[in-house]
């Protein structure tokens, strides 16, 4: 990968500057359509909210977030916070599932916080929305910050969390922060093996992995060539012109990169339940110390958020009419 990329900052501060200016368009737009469902629309994605979450976990101070650190447990403090001050519930006994796998350093102690907010109709299922909080930690005394990858997703889990909080769906979701993704989607693989998850009734999952940096505003929905039914939903969901959806890299034998495998939706995958994975074309930051808060692209950003949460409620309302497997 080349070298990192950078706005030149004062078009940052142009950019950042127009954040309010946009919030506000984006809310008159989605709210003007009379025909529109009014009881789910008139929530938004909190922008300077969801800015604020990326800009604490990705500073220095929590040293790259590395599953078994202190800047992983600094982490799980932070995200545990928010669940509390939002008012979720742990999904089973315990909001933490704590795990240990063998590391290149020796053994290593990780923790999932799994969450749940109950739907309107219960036996209907749930589904789980999904992040990983953890990132590469620090290598030969440079910091990798992870702010695209993956602050930015769980970001946006904690801000969906609060809307769906306040305006339950009809199935449960799942509120699901993974560790140790980047040690080979252990976090993920843990929760999916695990006696919580078979008692949870999960029947779909919407993963978000690096939705922060777009120099083209492009933001992928993969998963559409495995499950074809949930594309034309996907379609049927506005969003601001600040991101365009794409379809894609979900199969292999084409010039782009299949990612079925490559976070955390795959265990979903290979357990048979459809998932919907939603992030970016990498990028010079990726897997680099330069994936900082000053590299991403708020008003992208803040559109790519609020777009997966009202696809999340799109998904919710379409789910009766999607294929039952036997
Ligand atoms: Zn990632």
């Amino acid at each position: 990968m080349a070298d990192s990329f950078l706005f030149p900052r004062s078009f940052r501060i142009a950019l950042i500057a127009l954040i309010p200016l946009v919030l506000v368009a984006t809310a008159c737009g989605q709210s003007s359509d009379p025909s529109n469902d009014a009881v789910t629309l008139d929530l938004a994605i909190d922008g300077e909210r969801l800015l604020q979450h990326v800009e604490i976990l990705s500073s220095d101070g929590y040293q790259g977030r590395k599953a078994g650190t202190d800047g992983g447990e600094m982490t799980r403090s932070y995200l545990e916070g928010v669940f509390e001050e939002i008012g979720l519930a742990p999904a089973c006994s315990e909001m933490h599932q704590p795990f240990s796998f063998e590391g290149r350093e020796g053994t290593i102690n990780a923790v999932n916080l799994i969450a749940r907010i109950p739907g309107t109709s219960p036996g209907s299922g749930a589904i789980a929305l999904t992040a990983h909080f953890d990132h590469l930690g620090v290598f030969n005394d440079e910091i990798y910050n992870g702010a695209d990858d993956n602050a930015s997703g769980t970001a946006a889990l904690l801000e969906i969390a609060r809307l769906v909080q306040s305006q339950p769906l009809e199935r449960d979701l799942i509120v699901a922060a993974f560790d140790a993704e980047e040690q080979g989607l252990i976090g993920a693989r843990e929760f999916v093996n695990s006696e919580c998850f078979t008692g949870l009734d999960v029947r779909f999952n919407v993963n978000m992995d690096m939705i922060s940096r777009s120099e083209a505003g492009e933001i992928y929905a993969a998963g559409t060539s495995h499950y074809t039914f949930v594309r034309p939903v996907l379609e049927a969901v506005d969003h601001s012109d600040a991101m365009e959806l794409l379809f894609g890299h979900d199969r292999p034998g084409t010039t782009q990169m299949d990612w079925t495998s490559s976070s955390d939706h795959a265990l979903f995958h290979r357990a048979g339940i459809p998932f919907i994975y939603f992030g970016v074309e990498d990028h010079p930051g990726y897997h680099n110390p330069s994936d900082d808060f000053e590299a991403i692209h708020p008003e992208f950003f803040q559109s790519a958020a609020d777009y997966i949460y009202h696809a999340v409620r799109a998904i919710d309302a379409a789910m009766p009419g999607f294929p039952t497997r036997d």
